[in-house]
């Protein structure tokens, strides 16, 4: 890389006192340089483009300016070398990976449109799945905020991603889908129904339920059918209505508070009484479909709780009790 042979501090000072001099759209077009987007040089708060800075002083360091396509590396290359250098360079803000709950929006879309159309930043039903998945509560504003948050060429590049997963797609895709894209591939393309059910869901719950700040529960559970639903859950299980009558009927028929899977209860190993969650026992597409009877609650333990739902394929209790006793699980 070509700018591996700057390595003059005092060259790069001369580059900034040349921009400050000069002002920023003389000195870009001067060496003729675009306005960088995200790197940024920053120096006693004063903001410098760093690609141009770099190659004004390799110019100063070397008698030859290095033009913007002889920069080898890209901008974060050039970063890495300038902080080498000392100098504090501003990075773009990290954009979280795609939700299960987006990649959902994205795949409905790719299968209800795929052969008919051709995915492109303009293309109006990616710039409405853009323009959708920036306003949707699936993160919190201030993430969303971010320009570059699902901007039409990020949806756009899913939806080609999809594409290069699909069997059915002839000619060459990307190949670019990641473990992500694959997985909810996997998980739904095979039942658009069932999909097209929770999209549904995904997008009434989405336009209303404030996004939390994430707490790092929702990381480690993200469900298979993405964050707003796996909130709509937890909004069963938290029911305080719902507990108490479902710990009550057990009770009656019971006379003990056990878990479902293990048969743990919290009163015969310690001294506490009711230690004890509830799990919803519904699946997620299907959770907005009817009222929750006793029967769509399970009571577990908290730990057989979270087995519950790290466990992948989607477990119920019963099933996850089979195979603890097969001693499998
Ligand atoms: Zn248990
Ligand atoms: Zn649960």
């Amino acid at each position: 890389m070509a700018f591996a042979d700057l390595t003059d501090p005092e060259a790069v000072r001369k580059a900034i006192a040349e921009f400050d001099e000069r002002g920023r759209e003389a000195f870009l077009d001067e060496y003729g340089f675009h306005p960088a987007r995200d790197y940024f040089v920053v120096v006693d708060g004063k903001r410098y483009d760093s690609k141009a800075i770099a190659g004004v002083a390799h110019l100063y360091e070397r008698g030859v300016l290095l033009t913007p396509g002889e920069f080898s590396g890209g901008d974060s290359t050039v970063a890495t070398r300038l902080e080498e250098l000392g100098f504090e360079v501003s990075r773009p803000a990290n954009l979280p990976d795609w939700s299960v709950d987006e990649l959902m929006l994205a795949l409905d879309l790719y299968l209800r449109t795929r052969g008919q159309i051709g995915y492109g930043a303009s293309t109006t039903v990616v710039t409405d799945l853009s323009a959708e998945l920036r306003s949707l509560r699936i993160f919190p504003a201030h993430v969303r905020a971010n320009p570059r948050f699902r901007n039409p060429s990020g949806v756009a590049l899913k939806l080609h991603n999809f594409s290069s997963i699909d069997p059915d797609h002839e000619g060459q895709g990307m190949g670019h889908g990641g473990a992500g894209d694959r997985r909810v591939w996997e998980g739904w393309a095979f039942r658009p129904e069932e999909l097209a059910q929770a999209v549904a869901l995904i997008r009434a719950r989405g336009e209303t339920d404030d996004a939390p700040e994430d707490t790092g529960e929702e990381e480690e559970y993200e469900a298979p059918e993405g964050r707003i639903l796996f909130r709509e859950h937890r909004r069963y299980e938290r029911d305080r209505k719902l507990i108490a009558k479902k710990k009550a009927a057990v009770l009656k028929k019971t006379g003990r508070l056990a878990c479902e899977v293990c048969d743990f209860e919290s009163s015969e190993a310690y001294d506490v009484k009711g230690v004890i969650d509830i799990h919803h026992v519904v699946p997620l597409h299907k959770i907005g479909e009817s009222v929750t009877t006793m029967n769509d609650l399970a009571l577990v333990c908290p730990t057989c709780h979270r087995v519950l739902h790290k466990h992948r394929p989607i477990i119920t209790p019963g099933e996850l009790r089979a195979k603890r006793q097969s001693g499998d699980s």
